[in-house]
């Protein structure tokens, strides 16, 4: 049925053409690239999109999943539910093969009890939240001076900790930074480390040091990749944070009393990615992975990071299973794990798949919150943009999307694009994801049901496209080439800066050695 499609398009694209059938037989022989339109793929497309945009159950999803799986912190009791959850979903909509993929993460840990008083100048409660992966305070909490900390000179600071013994460190960002904030982020880790040595009661500031977005929020995550801190470190609303400041601006030095609780395990906490599979119909061994992350943090229910990705995920695999339409490769679905402690469950999915990483064409994630989809970032694969554009462009009667190489490496697309293939992020328009990120506003009010269901069947039609059409989309770059491209992305300092830069000198120009 497919080829007589392909035959009849080849026709039909003659008579447009006005040439004769062996010349427009020639002319899609060359490399021009081709979209639905052309490849065969858009009758089984055009099914796949009725049952998404019309049968579509992807809000039910992340309706059951935040208020009755809620709140699934990587390696807790919680996580386990989640993948239960996961595992039982992806059965019901009839994906093959489905299973969890064990693994671990360095340790786990367990949110206490975060509680700050300014005492003085003015004494009210001030809102604070323990950063992820971080310490405790002395049992009962502690009392200390707050004294400023530059991030933008955060070198100094780590060379004048000393200053800092038996008082309450508040991270600001004061004049030009002079390194990236992904590179701040990393010699953040640097200070919080030296300050823990040097005695400081606690660290008030974000992940990488940032500051709260205001709306009385506050913003715990990670520190690093796979890395805790013996030091208490709590994201304190903007609010509260700006008094504290203003303060110092005026020569007052507040005092103010804080208690951290948190619960590191002494070794190891074992966790699993959620797997499940359309197997192809012509090349089951070729496999396109799709998916979110099923971790999440535990202010809240989990809505935006990433339980959206994750109902975005179960519904376009749910529409593809009800079309009907077998893809010429496999379609993975995988919810990874442990994203929010370092990208641990994508990282774990290579070291388990390497055998077959020359099968793999790439993976497809959606991870940037709850808005539509704005653009495609090809992660580094230049090559494939011009093959990807028809695709892109037959989207536009649901949403201009737009098509660039650009690498995320904020989400589960890293893993893919450190080792060659195409990590596709689904990049998002995010104005309110800045409040919900990490914070106690992420639930279910935050996503939009028309917008998740649209988020749902582009990402079906993503994947079955790129399954399903005639010639492979992608396959893995050798080192050299992969490691040439990461360092014109930028990516090589930051990826250094956090030990996960696989190449040595590998990629490095000949007059920079
Ligand atoms: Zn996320």
């Amino acid at each position: 049925m497919k080829e007589l499609r392909v035959a009849t398009s080849v026709r039909l694209a003659a008579i447009l053409l006005g040439t004769s059938f062996g010349m427009s037989a020639l002319a899609l022989a060359d490399d021009r690239p081709r979209g639905p339109e052309e490849d065969g793929t858009k009758p089984a497309l055009t099914r796949i999109a009725g049952e998404g945009f019309m049968n579509s159950h992807a809000y039910k999803y992340l309706t059951e999943l935040s208020d009755d799986v809620g709140a699934r912190v990587t390696g807790s009791a919680a996580d386990r539910k989640a993948a239960e959850w996961a595992s039982a979903k992806m059965k019901a909509i009839g994906l093959e093969n489905v299973h969890l993929e064990k693994y671990t993460i360095w340790k786990g840990w367990t949110r206490g009890t975060a509680e700050a008083q300014l005492l003085s100048p003015t004494p009210h409660k001030l809102h604070v939240d323990a950063m992820g992966w971080t310490g405790s305070t002395v049992a009962g909490g502690a009392e200390g001076d707050v004294v400023p900390v530059n991030l933008f000179d955060i070198d100094e600071e780590v060379k004048n900790v000393a200053r800092l013994k038996g008082k309450i460190a508040l991270v600001t960002q004061k004049g030009q930074p002079k390194k990236s904030f992904m590179m701040l982020f990393a010699a953040f880790g640097d200070f919080l480390k030296a300050a823990h040595e040097a005695g400081v009661i606690a660290v008030i500031g974000g992940q990488g040091g940032a500051k709260s977005t205001g709306m009385n929020l506050t913003h715990t995550g990670i520190l690093g990749f796979d890395v805790d801190y013996a030091i208490p470190v709590v994201s304190m609303t903007a609010e509260d944070q700006g008094q504290l400041e203003r303060f110092i601006n005026r020569g007052i030095t507040p005092r103010v009393r804080i208690n951290v609780q948190n619960t590191l395990t002494s070794g190891p906490a074992e966790t699993a990615n959620v797997v499940g599979e359309i197997r192809g119909r012509e090349h089951p061994e070729e496999i396109f992975v799709v998916g979110g992350h099923l971790d999440s943090w535990d202010l809240a229910q989990g809505t935006t990071d990433n339980g959206s990705g994750t109902a975005t995920t179960l519904g376009a695999a749910e529409a593809i299973m009800r079309s009907g339409q077998k893809p010429r490769r496999t379609i993975r679905f995988v919810l990874f794990t442990g994203e929010e402690q370092g990208l641990d469950g994508s990282f774990a999915y290579y070291k388990q798949h390497q055998s077959e990483w020359a099968n793999h064409l790439g993976n497809l994630i959606l991870d940037e919150g709850q808005g539509p989809v704005t653009d495609f970032m090809l992660g580094g694969r230049d090559d494939l943009i011009a093959a990807f554009q028809p695709f892109a462009d037959s989207l536009a009667n649901i949403r201009p999307i737009k098509v660039n190489d650009n690498v995320e490496s904020g989400t589960d697309t890293l893993p893919f694009s450190i080792y060659g293939l195409p990590g596709i992020n689904m990049n998002q328009e995010t104005k309110d994801y800045m409040y919900t990120h990490h914070s106690a506003a992420d639930a279910l009010e935050a996503q939009k049901p028309d917008v998740l269901t649209q988020n749902a069947t582009l990402m079906a039609l993503t994947a079955y496209w790129i399954a399903d059409r005639p010639e492979r989309f992608a396959t893995p770059w050798p080192a050299e080439r992969t490691a040439k491209m990461l360092r014109q992305k930028g990516e090589f300092e930051e990826l250094k800066a956090f030990k996960i830069w696989p190449y040595g000198n590998l990629g490095e120009e000949p007059d920079k050695k």
